[in-house]
Order: structure tokens, then C-alpha cells, then sequence
């Protein structure tokens, strides 16, 4: 899980186990973290709590559908890649008629291969559209530069392992709001889990000590972290 070849992670929604536990095999075989929900108000609740790379929606789902899940949460603003899946032609119609922000579909039955490599997909549309953007982040004296793996403290390179960097730049990407332990250890270990978040305690320490008192990150008092100037 240190490797820093954590691709992040995926919210398989889907209530069929069987499906659900293939589609979490594969993706953890390419190195995603994976968390299933079986209802439509469990993957809101998922999305919410642990801001996913990615979620894999099954349209069928008990409580609430599939494309009123991403209604919701496109309504709340998550640009969360989002890809259908689909059991019969009037639910492929459904989710591209109601024009909900789909970035893709395909339909059941499916091989687990071809949803790993729609998700790879996705997310390299995605990356592609943030390389091309590539600001550095800067936050007073402390600039990160995503495309070039690099941060600075008033123009003098700072060395950081995968993490510390993937960490800091989680953070200042989301300037001044409250981020908790748990989003980050989702967002950049690419896992949920329990009490592993102390993990993220002794990295954020270990950033702070590097970058000195030019560092970004404040703790928010039984919440997390936020990054922000001065
Ligand atoms: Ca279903």
C-alpha cells in the first residue's frame, strides 16, 4: 500500500454480490482501492463520505436507482466519474436521454476486464483534462507542480517520498476545505480503512517537518486537515 502506485479508489455500486465481488477483484488487481455499496442510499452515503476516483453504478439498484443517485450528487456539485452499467436497452436509453453526466455505460452481461478498462479509461480522460491544465498549486510560499512532481518553499526544491507528495497535493488542490482523515486515506492511500487512519497523522507530521513553517496544512480539531495560506 506504499508503493505510491495506488491508483485511489472505487465505489462499486452494485447489488448483485456475485458481480460486485468480481468487478473488486479485478480492480484491486490493478491496484485500486475498492469499496462496494449495495443500495442506491449506501453509494450516496459512499460517495459523500469517501470521495471516490470513481464509481461503477449499477442502474438497477434497491432504494433508489442508479441515475438518481448520480442526479443527486451531480446536483451537489461531485464531478465524480461516474460509469453505468446496465441490464437491458430501455436503462441504457434512461441514462443517456436524461443527458445525467454519465462519463460512460456499458451493458450487462460484461466481462470484469472490459469495466477495468472502461475505468481506466475514464480516468485517463480525466487526468488528461488536469495534465493539460497543469497550474502549480501555490499556497504562500509553497508551489506544487502536479506535471512535474515537484514542490518548492520560496523557489528551493523540497524532497518528498510518493506519499508525502500525493498527500500535499491532495490537500492544496482543495484550498482551504476541511478534508477528513478518512477522504484522505481514500483519496490518497486508495483505501477505507478503520482505524488505519493514523497512518495519515504521521505523514501529514512528516510533510509539516519538511516544509518548516512555509506549511499549508492546518489540523481542524477532530475533523482533519484543510491546506491553506498563511
Ligand atoms: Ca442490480
Amino acid at each position: 500500500m506504499t508503493t505510491g502506485e495506488q491508483r485511489g479508489l472505487v465505489l462499486v455500486a452494485e447489488d448483485e454480490r456475485p458481480i460486485a465481488d468480481l468487478l473488486g477483484l479485478y480492480l484491486r488487481r490493478e491496484g485500486y482501492g475498492v469499496e462496494v455499496a449495495g443500495t442506491g442510499p449506501d453509494a450516496l452515503a459512499a460517495v459523500r463520505r469517501l470521495q471516490p476516483v470513481a464509481v461503477v453504478l449499477d442502474v438497477g439498484l434497491p432504494g433508489m436507482d442508479g441515475t438518481e443517485v448520480c442526479r443527486t450528487l451531480r446536483a451537489e456539485g461531485s464531478t465524480v466519474p461516474i460509469l453505468f452499467c446496465t441490464a437491458r436497452d430501455d436503462e441504457v436509453d434512461r441514462v443517456l436521454g436524461l443527458e445525467l453526466g454519465a462519463d460512460d455505460y456499458i451493458t450487462k452481461p460484461f466481462s470484469p476486464r472490459e469495466v477495468v478498462a472502461r475505468v481506466k479509461a475514464v480516468l485517463r480522460r480525466i487526468d488528461g483534462t488536469l495534465a493539460a491544465a497543469d497550474q502549480p498549486l501555490v499556497l504562500g510560499e509553497v508551489e506544487l507542480s502536479r506535471e512535474r512532481r515537484r514542490v518548492t518553499v520560496a523557489g528551493a526544491p523540497v524532497e518528498l517520498t510518493a506519499t508525502e507528495f500525493d498527500l500535499l497535493a491532495y490537500l492544496m488542490a482543495r484550498p482551504g476545505r476541511v478534508v477528513t482523515r478518512d477522504q484522505l486515506l481514500s483519496g490518497v492511500w486508495g483505501y477505507a480503512a478503520a482505524g488505519g487512519t493514523r497512518t495519515v497523522d504521521v505523514h501529514v507530521a512528516q510533510v509539516r517537518a519538511k516544509l518548516g513553517e512555509a506549511s499549508p496544512i492546518r489540523t481542524v480539531r477532530g475533523v482533519g486537515y484543510s491546506a491553506e495560506a498563511g
